[in-house]
């Protein structure tokens, strides 16, 4: 126990429910959430308990329920039920010694009734665990001061301007090479730095700039932006490579590719540097102009890249056909791919897909080490997620890349 004395203060001011009916697991259990600095911690032997305490009037909510399966009286599965009905419920972490796949279907079963599932979790709990999914939690409350940016609706006319007036800037998410362990590049993803309301995020204004068929402005400012950046980056010695995103619908007009092609060479860069990720966000029909653009991109040495692999439609198989160089795969596969089998025969057979096709394979949405690690074994080329860093401001990305390289040249060093 003496390593738990010394854990950070990560639970401060959270409440949490733990329900287990084995006395002792559910001791353990209590004491490691105590020792993280939770401020109220109630116990409960059944599901039938754990939803009485849940419901009762006069007590403060509860953030975290950690439920294990199997219980008499009422289990798992039934509490995962009538919680599913509540409107304002705890988060859940699911805490079983039951085998993978069956942990997999309680874990889609939990999802279809609405539940807020943080984790599920093979026994026995560890601290570093514990605190990894607290994190989770943070990240995921944090969210509705970012949704309330977000929620406060823009209209078009005001993106726009803050589009003419260059307020979107890209941030940079790094891309580490798996083999190497080295930052070899860097996603730009927009953020409007907006005078008062501060930095806003893409889920803001990008769906409306495409509904409005005026995405083009946003796409030629992050590329703007970008190619300096990797004129910089050049300059200083870095062959980094940066995507930028390109929305589908740019694609229907077939002067584009010449036009994306002139902006980046007016910065003084190849388009070599460059990696254009695109999406299929919606059905497309005009195919044959992005086959032409596509085509004239990657003949003018772009790198291209399938973005959010798995979620799209059937026509981007079309479109596979053109000569792309990367295969993102979705987060959502990245997301639990460790405990969830079914996932982690998608996220195994899409890098194995990507290498049959020549395409370099990367896994975005990584959060934890131990997804670095099997994404390693499996041959993944590449990882990009929070676990390494979330998207920051080039300043921030420029100094985050030299310690990081530095790092990894120091750790190569002493093999
Ligand atoms: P995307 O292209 O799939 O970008 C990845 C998103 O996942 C980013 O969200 C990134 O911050 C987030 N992300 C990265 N690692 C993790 C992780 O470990 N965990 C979790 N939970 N999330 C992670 P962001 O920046 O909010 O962008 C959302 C979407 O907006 C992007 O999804 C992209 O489709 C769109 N977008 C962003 N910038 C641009 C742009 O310049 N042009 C266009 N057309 N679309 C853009
Ligand atoms: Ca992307
Ligand atoms: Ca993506």
């Amino acid at each position: 126990m003496k390593n738990l004395r010394s854990a950070p203060i990560t639970a401060n001011g959270l409440s949490f429910l733990v329900m287990e009916d084995d006395d002792f697991q559910r001791r353990m259990v209590v004491d490691m959430v105590r020792s993280l600095g939770a401020t109220e911690v109630r116990e409960a032997d059944n599901g039938k308990q754990a939803l009485d305490m849940l419901q009762a009037v006069n007590t403060s909510p509860v953030d975290i329920a950690i439920c294990d399966l199997d219980m008499p009286e009422m289990d798992g599965m039934e509490f995962l039920r009538h919680l599913g009905g509540k409107s304002r419920s705890a988060s859940v972490v699911i805490l079983s010694a039951l085998d993978g796949m069956l942990l997999a279907s309680v874990e889609n079963m939990a999802q279809a009734y609405g539940i807020k599932l943080l984790a599920v979790i093979k026994k026995p709990l560890t601290l570093a665990q514990l605190d990894a999914l607290i994190a989770q939690y943070e990240r995921w409350e944090g969210k509705p001061q970012q949704a309330a940016a977000a929620a406060r609706s823009f209209t078009l006319e005001e993106v726009l301007q803050a589009v003419r007036a260059k307020q979107i800037e890209p941030y940079f998410q790094p891309k580490v090479d798996l083999e190497t362990g080295r930052l070899t590049g860097a996603e730009a993803l927009a953020r409007w730095i907006h005078p008062e309301l501060g930095v806003i995020e893409p889920g803001a204004f990008i769906g409306l700039l495409e509904q409005h068929g005026k995405i083009d402005e946003l796409t030629f400012l992050m590329l703007e932006k970008t190619a300096a950046a990797s004129r910089v980056l050049l300059d200083k010695g870095y062959a980094i490579l940066l995507s930028v995103n390109l929305s589908l619908v740019s694609l229907s007009d077939t002067t584009l590719a010449d036009r994306v092609t002139q902006v980046v060479r007016d910065a003084g860069v190849d388009p070599h540097h460059i990696i254009l990720e695109i999406t299929e966000s919606a059905a497309m029909t005009d195919v044959a102009p992005a086959l032409e653009n596509l085509a004239r991109l990657r003949m003018r040495g772009f790198g291209l890249s399938i973005d959010d692999y798995g979620t799209g439609y059937a026509s981007m198989q079309q479109l596979t056909r053109v000569a792309f160089s990367e295969l993102k795969i979705d987060q959502s596969f990245v997301k639990a791919f460790t405990v969830n089998p079914a996932l982690r025969i998608i996220v195994e057979s899409s890098i194995k897909m990507a290498h049959e096709l020549r395409l370099k394979s990367v896994a975005e949405g990584v959060e934890t080490e131990q997804e670095l690690v099997t994404l390693k074994s499996m041959r993944c080329d590449t990882a990009q997620g929070y676990l390494i860093s979330r998207p920051i401001d080039f300043n921030a990305f420029c100094d985050f890349l030299v310690n990081y390289n530095r790092k990894a040249a120091a750790l190569d060093s002493r093999e």
